[in-house]
C-alpha cells in the first residue's frame, strides 16, 4: 500500500456527533520510511473542536445513564469489528507510523485487549456503603462517570493509545473528544468508522486533528470538558497540567521515560539478552517503557556487551512492509536527526561506538550500541526514542540503585538477579511506576499501567485505570425511624 486511500478504511473528514464534517483546510501525512506523501488529513478549526465538545456534552446527558450492559456490548462489538479487519488496520498503521506490519499486529492485538478487558469492567463498578456514627444516617458511596473526556494521544502507537483511553472511559459512561496525533491520524479515524458501525451513540466519540496547541488550549479551557487524559512527552504534560488547573479537570498523564535496565551479576545472561533485545527491537524503540540505560556489573560488562552487540546488530531497519525487516524507520527528520545527534554528543563525551551509529536510509538508523557510557553524559538524561543501546559499568548494588533513580522520570525500570534478597532490596528501592524483575513484558490490561515522578499521574489499564474516569460521589441521607 503505497497511498493511504488505497485502505478500505480510509477516511479523512473530522468525526463529530457521529458524522463525518468535511474540514476547511487538510495538511498533508508522510510515509516516515520514503518520506512520500501518503495523503491528507483534516484540519479542525477552533468551531469544529467546539462543535466536538457539544456533541459529546450532549450525548452524556444520555449516555451516562446507559446501562453498563449495553455500553459493555458496544465495546464488544468495535473489538470484533477490529478484529475482523485486523490485516487492513494494520496495513494503514505500517504506512503511517512506519513499524513493521507483524509489531502493527500486535498493537492491534495489545489495544484491543483494552477493549475486551473494560467490556467487562463496565459491569463491575462498585460503590460501598459506610456505616455512620448515628442510627438515622445511611452513607452511600456512588460512583459516577467524571463526563466529558479531552483525549490527546501520540504517533508511538496510534491504535492502542486510542483505545487505551477511550475504551474505559466509555465503559463507564463518559463521551470522548479525542484529538489523535497528526502524524498518524488515519488509524484514529477508521477506529471511529469502526465504533459508529458498532452502534454507539452519536457524540459519545469525537475526533478531531489539527493545530495540537490550539485543541489542546480549547479543551482544557472549555469548563464542559471533566478530565484531560494526555499520553505523550513530559514537556507537553505539563502545559496541559497548567491549563486544566484553569477549570480544575481531572487530570491522568502517561509522560515520558529513561528506564534503567540493570544487570546484576547472578543475573541469567540469555535472558537479560533476550529481555534487552525485546526492549530495544519493538517499534524501532519508539516506546517510553523502553530501556534507556543499561546497566551491567562490570564482571560481565564486556561479555554482555560483545554478546548483545553481535545479536543487536544483525537486526536490520527498513520499511515495515517488507518481510525482512525487523523493525521501521524512526517517526520523521526531526526524530532522526535527534537520535543521530546523541550518539554524536556521546562520541563527543567519551562513549564508543561498538557497533551502528548511523542512518541506512533515510530515517532508517542502524542498530547502534555504545559502551562505557558515563552517567554524566547527555544520552543519559534524555529519552532516546530509537534503537541506541547505551551500557554503563557499575560494580556495587547500592552505587546503581542511585545511578537508576537519578533521573526526573520514573515510569519503567527493568532488573535481572537470581539473588532473592537482592530482589527485595532492589524492588523496594527503586523508583518507577512499573517494574519488570526477571521480565520485559509488563504492558497488559491487568496492569496498572502509568508512572511516577514527572513520567506523569494517573494509571490506565486495570482496575485502577476505570477508576480514573470516575468521580466519587458520597451521599449522606437521614431519615425517620
Ligand atoms: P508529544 O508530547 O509531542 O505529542 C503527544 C500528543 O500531544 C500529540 O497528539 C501531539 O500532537 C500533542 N501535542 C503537542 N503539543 C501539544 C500542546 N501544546 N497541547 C496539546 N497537545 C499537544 O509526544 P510524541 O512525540 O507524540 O510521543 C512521544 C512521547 O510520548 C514520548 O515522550 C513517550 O515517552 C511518550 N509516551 C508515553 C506513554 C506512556 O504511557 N507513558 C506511551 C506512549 C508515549
Amino acid at each position: 500500500m503505497k497511498n493511504i486511500s488505497e485502505s478500505p478504511f480510509f477516511y479523512n473528514e473530522l468525526f463529530i456527533n457521529g458524522k463525518w464534517v468535511k474540514p476547511k483546510k487538510m495538511y498533508d501525512v508522510f510515509n516516515p520510511f520514503n518520506y512520500e506523501k501518503i495523503g491528507e488529513a483534516p484540519f479542525a478549526t477552533k468551531e469544529n473542536v467546539e462543535q466536538a465538545i457539544s456533541a459529546a456534552h450532549n450525548c452524556f446527558k444520555s449516555y451516562r445513564k446507559s446501562t453498563p450492559q449495553y455500553r459493555s456490548q458496544l465495546l464488544k462489538n468495535w473489538s470484533k469489528l477490529c478484529l475482523e479487519h485486523k490485516d487492513e488496520l494494520a496495513k494503514m498503521i505500517t504506512l503511517e507510523q512506519g513499524k513493521t506490519l507483524e509489531d502493527a499486529k500486535g498493537e492491534i492485538d495489545y489495544g484491543l485487549s483494552f477493549v475486551d478487558w473494560f467490556a467487562d469492567e463496565a459491569k463491575r463498578i462498585y460503590g460501598h456503603n459506610i456505616q455512620s456514627d448515628r442510627p438515622d444516617q445511611i452513607i452511600d458511596v456512588i460512583l459516577e462517570p467524571v463526563g466529558v473526556v479531552g483525549a490527546i494521544t501520540p504517533w508511538n502507537f496510534p491504535f492502542a493509545m486510542v483505545t487505551r483511553k477511550i475504551a474505559p472511559a466509555l465503559a463507564v459512561g463518559c463521551t470522548v473528544v479525542l484529538k489523535a496525533s497528526e502524524e498518524t491520524p488515519y488509524i484514529a479515524y477508521a477506529l471511529a468508522h469502526l465504533a459508529k458501525q458498532a452502534g454507539f451513540d452519536d457524540g459519545a466519540i469525537n475526533i478531531v486533528t489539527g493545530d495540537p496547541a490550539e485543541i489542546g488550549q480549547i479543551l482544557c479551557s472549555d469548563v464542559r470538558v471533566r478530565k484531560i487524559s494526555f499520553t505523550g512527552s513530559t514537556r507537553v504534560g505539563k502545559i496541559l497540567a497548567a491549563q486544566s488547573a484553569e477549570h480544575i479537570q481531572k487530570l491522568s498523564l502517561e509522560l515520558g521515560g529513561n528506564a534503567p535496565f540493570i544487570v546484576f551479576e547472578s543475573a541469567d545472561m540469555e535472558e537479560a539478552l533476550k529481555g534487552a533485545l525485546y526492549l530495544k527491537q519493538r517499534n524501532g524503540s519508539q516506546s517510553c517503557v523502553c530501556g534507556n540505560r543499561f546497566f551491567i556489573h562490570d564482571s560481565i560488562y564486556d561479555q554482555f556487551v560483545e554478546e548483545f552487540s553481535n545479536r543487536f546488530s544483525k537486526q536490520k531497519s527498513g520499511n515495515g512492509f517488507d518481510c525482512d525487516s525487523d523493525y521501521g524507520p524512526l517517526i520523521n527528520q526531526t526524530a532522526r536527526d535527534r537520535v543521530l545527534g546523541l550518539i554524536e554528543s556521546s562520541v563527543k563525551e567519551g562513549a564508543k561506538i561498538v557497533c551502528g551509529g548511523k542512518a541506512s536510509y533515510n530515517s532508517c538508523i542502524e542498530p547502534t550500541v555504545l559502551s562505557e557510557v558515563q552517567s554524566d553524559m547527555t544520552i543519559a538524561k534524555e529519552e532516546i526514542f530509537g534503537p541506541v543501546a547505551p551500557f554503563y559499568r557499575f560494580k556495587t548494588e547500592e552505587e546503581v540503585v542511585e545511578m537508576a533513580n537519578d533521573t526526573p522520570y520514573g515510569l519503567a525500570s527493568y532488573f535481572y538477579s537470581k539473588d532473592f534478597s537482592q530482589v527485595m532490596r532492589v524492588k523496594n528501592e527503586l523508583k518507577s511506576g512499573m517494574m519488570g524483575i526477571n521480565e520485559t513484558v509488563i504492558a497488559k490490561p491487568q496492569i496498572p499501567f502509568g508512572g511516577v515522578k514527572e513520567s506523569g499521574i494517573g494509571k490506565e489499564g486495570s482496575f485502577y485505570g476505570i477508576h480514573d474516569y470516575l468521580d466519587v460521589k458520597c451521599t449522606i441521607t437521614k431519615y425517620e425511624l
